[in-house]
């Protein structure tokens, strides 16, 4: 307090080198993880639609895209595979030569000093389009989690460094680990989606990975919107079944419980800016309605002053350009 009687926090603003200085929060390339789509067949370079600048691609134009963010800087990309096939039991995804296991071994083989995380789900790949085996209409568990395991072995073989399970079954962190553990990949880690919102920002991804769900919805897996004590749960199981991270998705509705969820547990929290955050700052930047580079920073800087300590998005290769100038 000074004679006016008020205190002047402007001292702190007045300028640029005083403010970073002061800055509490840093965004910086470590922090980003870049989502990849690899698909089955030849000479394919495709824009998604609903997600300007994301494409899907063969794994002809893997190797250029990995040197591509090398050079940028990223250290890490999360794969998703589009395959040919689609089956009942979501074959694909634990096939020795799946796409997302000959994309790993290539992303190995040639840029050995990315991380690797592999999505482990069935949703690309099942023809009913949900995350488990179905029967009657319902999402089974425990059969699910066996093809889970599957899945996370037959990546960890292909070289992935880290497996994130994302289909929200009971119990898929503890199988998981142990499949893990019995197959002599007892280093590998798992970034845990324990915090798995049934959102509507998905739908641009579910465009770009042809997952949509053939009937029904993912309510019945995936947690309420509303709900954050449910959070804490989720959050707490997966700690004690062995998660090494853990991801809260999506991102930008759900601050309260990524800070909620780092104060409460100990370990690096994945924030998954996922892409409906993605397309609609896209859609309003090409209207020129708002600046695309203040409004990402901003919003992916909220996202670690929230807790996350990564960020997987859509917007890895731009930050890092611009964090480069
Ligand atoms: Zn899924």
């Amino acid at each position: 307090m000074d004679n006016t009687g008020f205190k002047r926090h402007r001292r702190l603003r007045r300028t640029e080198s005083l403010r970073a200085l002061v800055r509490e929060t840093k965004l910086t390339k470590e922090d980003l993880i870049y989502p990849i789509f690899v698909v089955e067949g030849e000479g394919i370079r495709k824009e998604v639609p609903s997600m300007p600048g994301v494409h899907h691609i063969s794994l002809e134009y893997l190797n250029d895209e990995m040197k591509e963010l090398e050079a940028l800087g990223i250290r890490s990309v999360i794969v998703f595979g589009v395959p040919k096939e689609k089956d009942a039991q979501g074959s694909q995804a634990y096939c020795e030569h799946g796409i997302v296991q000959q994309a790993i071994r290539q992303i190995k083989k040639n840029v050995p000093s990315l991380a690797v995380v592999a999505d482990t789900c069935l949703c690309q790949y099942t023809d009913h389009g949900h995350c488990g085996l179905v029967e009657n209409g319902e999402v089974l568990n425990d059969p699910s989690l066996e093809l889970l395991v599957k899945t996370a072995v037959s990546q960890a073989e292909a070289g992935a460094d880290i497996i994130a399970p994302s289909n929200m079954m009971d119990g898929f962190v503890a199988a998981i680990r142990k499949g893990l553990d019995e197959a002599g990949y007892s280093q590998i880690p798992i970034m845990s989606y324990a915090v798995k919102y049934a959102s509507a920002f998905y739908g641009p991804f579910r465009d770009a990975a042809h997952s949509s769900p053939q009937f029904g919805d993912r309510k019945a897996y995936q947690m309420d919107p509303a709900n954050r004590q449910e959070a804490i749960r989720e959050a707490a199981s997966d700690m004690e079944e062995g998660a090494d991270f853990l991801i809260v998705k999506p991102a930008l509705s759900y601050l309260d419980i990524m800070r909620e969820v780092k104060d409460r547990f100990h370990a690096p929290l994945v924030a998954y800016n996922v892409s409906g955050e993605y397309s609609m700052i896209k859609a309003a930047a090409m209207n020129g309605w708002v600046n695309e580079q203040e409004i990402v920073m901003e919003k992916l800087t909220s996202m670690k002053r929230a807790g996350a300590d990564l960020i997987i998005t859509y917007f890895a290769k731009d930050v890092a350009e611009w964090l480069n100038e």
